[in-house]
C-alpha cells in the first residue's frame, strides 16, 4: 500500500486526488506555485511544498523541482492529474528511475501513443477506423496538397502534439490549405515545441464520443462506457453527458462496437491505468478514432456517477500493482449524469478570462448534485492557469431528471466578484435541441448565433 502520494497538479483535480487518497488512508503532499499559496489543494494536503513562481514553466512543469519535493517528502508515488506533466513519458521515466511510482500509464504505453500521428498509425494497426488522411507527418506543401486532393476537401490540418482544442484548422480549398499549412506549423512550433502537422478529413456535424478504459498491466482491460462531449466551443468541451443521446436514440449498437474498438487500441498499446479513447461519429453512425488521452480526464466524474466506480482510486490501486477486481460483465450503467464546466470567463464578452477575487460563494447541493471545485469565498483566482474553477455534476434516474437537476443546481450556484460561464451553461440547458438530445459539435456555434443576443439582453 502507498503511504504517501505527491500530487503534481493544482486546482480542482488536485483536490479530487487528495480526496481519493484520504479515503484510502494515504497521506498527501501538495506542490504549489507562489501564485497558488492560498489554493485549496495546499490547505487540504497533509504537507505542501512551494516549487517556484506563478508561470507553470517555473513550477508545475519543473520536473527537477517536483522530484526534489517528492524526495524530500519521501513519497511512494506521484499523481500527475491532467494537463501539465500528465502525458510526459520522460517525467514518468524519471519518477520510476527515482523509485517513485508514476500513477498513470507505463512509459512504453505513452510512447506507443506519443502523439496524434503515432496514435493514428496504432489505430490503423489495431483495425480501428481512422478519418481518411495522411500517413504520418506532412513535411511539405506539395505533400499537403496531394493529400488534401486525394481525400477531398474540407480537411483538418492538425498539430501532432496539439491538445486542449488548440493546434488545428480547417481548410476548404487549395488556397486555404497552403496558407493553413504554414501557419499551423508555425503555431504548433510556438505552442507545443513541435512543428509536426498531419492532415485528416474534416468530418461534418460530428459527435465527439469517447470511451473510458482501465487496464491493470496484467492483461485485464475493460471499458466503462461512453461520454458524449459534443457540446464544445472552439473544440473545447463545455458540457459532457453519459449515456450519449446519439447512441441511446439512434445507434444503440455503437456502444458495443466502439467499446470493443477502444479496448483493441488499449490492447495494442499495452495500455495500463486509466485512459480515454476519443472518437468522432458522423451523422450516419460511422465512427473514427481521434486520439487517446493518457490520463484522468476532466469529465471523469460522470462515468463515476453512472457506474459507481471511483476512477481515481482505481488509478491508485492499479499503480500499486493491484489486479483489476472488476470484469467487463461487472460494469453496470445506471441512470444519467451531466457535467457542466464552470469557467471564470465572461460569456457576455467573448469568454474573456475573468480572474480575480471571489466575494461570495455558495455551491449547490441536494440529492444527485456533486461539485468538484477548489473555489471558496475570498479565494483569488490567479491569471496564470486555465480558467476552469469547478465542475457541477448532476445524476438522475434518466436524462430528463439529470437535466432538471442541472438547471436547478446552476440556478443555486452563487459566485460573485468574478464572471463565470454559469449563465451560458443555463442557456444550453434551456435549448430545445439540447433537451431533445439532437446536437452535434456545431451546437454552440448555432446557439451563439441566437441565444447570445438573449443573454446580452438579459444582462442589460
Ligand atoms: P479533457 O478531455 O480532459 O477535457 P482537455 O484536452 O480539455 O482534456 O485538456 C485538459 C487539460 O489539459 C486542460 O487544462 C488543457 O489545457 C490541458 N492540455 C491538454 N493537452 C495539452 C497540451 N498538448 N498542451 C498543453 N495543455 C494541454
Ligand atoms: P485535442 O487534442 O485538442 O483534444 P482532438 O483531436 O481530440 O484534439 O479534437 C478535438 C475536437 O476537435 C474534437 O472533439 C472535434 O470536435 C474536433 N475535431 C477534431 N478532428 C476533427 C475532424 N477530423 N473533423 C471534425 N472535427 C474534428
Ligand atoms: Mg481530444
Amino acid at each position: 500500500m502507498f503511504e504517501k502520494v505527491l500530487v503534481a497538479n493544482r486546482g480542482e483535480i488536485a483536490v479530487r486526488i487528495i480526496r481519493a487518497c484520504k479515503e484510502l488512508n494515504i497521506r498527501t503532499v501538495a506542490v504549489y506555485s507562489e501564485a497558488d499559496i492560498n489554493s485549496m489543494h495546499v490547505q487540504m494536503a497533509d504537507e505542501a511544498i512551494c516549487i517556484g513562481k506563478g508561470p507553470s514553466g517555473d513550477s508545475y512543469l519543473r520536473i527537477d523541482r517536483i522530484i526534489s519535493a517528492a524526495e524530500i517528502a519521501d513519497v511512494d508515488a506521484i499523481h500527475p492529474g491532467y494537463g501539465f506533466l500528465s502525458e510526459n513519458s520522460h517525467f514518468a521515466d524519471v519518477c520510476e528511475s527515482c523509485n517513485i511510482r508514476f500513477i498513470g500509464p507505463s512509459s512504453q504505453a505513452m510512447n506507443a501513443l506519443e502523439n496524434k500521428a503515432t496514435s493514428r498509425a496504432l489505430a490503423k494497426k489495431a483495425g480501428v477506423p481512422i478519418p481518411p488522411g495522411s500517413d504520418g507527418i506532412v513535411e511539405n506543401e506539395q505533400l499537403a496538397l496531394t493529400t488534401a486532393r486525394r481525400i477531398g476537401y474540407p480537411v483538418m490540418i492538425k498539430a501532432i502534439a496539439g491538445g486542449g482544442g488548440r493546434g488545428m484548422r480547417a481548410a476548404h480549398n487549395d488556397i486555404s490549405l497552403v496558407k493553413g499549412f504554414h501557419t499551423a506549423r508555425t503555431e504548433a512550433e510556438k505552442s507545443f515545441g513541435n512543428s509536426g502537422v498531419y492532415i485528416e478529413k474534416f468530418i461534418e456535424s460530428p459527435h465527439h464520443i469517447e470511451f473510458q478504459i482501465l487496464g491493470d498491466g496484467r492483461g485485464n482491460i475493460i471499458h466503462l462506457g461512453e461520454r458524449d462531449c459534443s457540446i464544445q466551443r472552439r473544440n473545447q468541451k463545455i458540457l459532457e453527458e453519459t449515456p450519449s443521446p446519439l447512441i441511446e436514440n439512434r445507434f444503440k449498437d455503437l456502444r458495443k462496437k466502439m467499446g470493443k474498438a477502444a479496448i483493441r487500441i488499449a490492447e495494442v498499446a499495452r495500455y495500463t491505468n486509466a485512459g480515454t479513447v476519443e472518437f468522432i461519429v458522423d451523422e450516419k453512425g460511422s465512427f473514427y478514432f481521434l486520439e487517446v488521452n493518457k490520463r484522468i480526464q476532466v469529465e471523469h466524474p460522470i462515468t463515476e456517477e453512472v457506474t459507481g466506480i471511483d476512477l481515481v482510486k482505481q488509478q491508485i490501486l492499479i499503480a500499486m500493482g493491484e489486479p483489476l477486481r472488476i470484469s467487463q460483465g461487472d460494469v453496470q450503467f445506471k441512470g444519467h449524469a451531466i457535467e457542466c464546466r464552470i469557467n471564470a470567463e465572461d460569456p457576455f464578452d467573448d469568454f474573456r478570462p475573468s480572474p480575480g477575487r471571489i466575494e461570495m460563494y455558495f455551491a449547490p447541493g441536494g440529492r444527485g448534485v456533486r461539485v468538484d471545485s477548489h473555489a471558496y469565498a475570498g479565494y483569488t483566482i490567479p491569471p496564470n492557469y486555465d480558467s476552469m474553477i469547478g465542475k457541477l455534476i448532476t445524476y438522475g434516474k434518466d436524462r430528463r431528471e439529470a437535466m432538471d437537476k442541472m438547471s436547478r443546481a446552476l440556478g443555486e450556484y452563487m459566485i460573485t466578484g468574478i464572471k463565470t460561464t454559469i449563465p451560458f451553461e443555463q442557456a444550453i440547458l434551456q435549448d430545445p435541441n439540447f433537451r431533445r438530445g439532437t446536437y452535434s459539435t456545431n451546437f454552440i456555434e448555432q446557439l451563439l448565433g441566437g441565444a447570445r443576443r438573449e443573454l446580452i439582453e438579459e444582462k442589460s
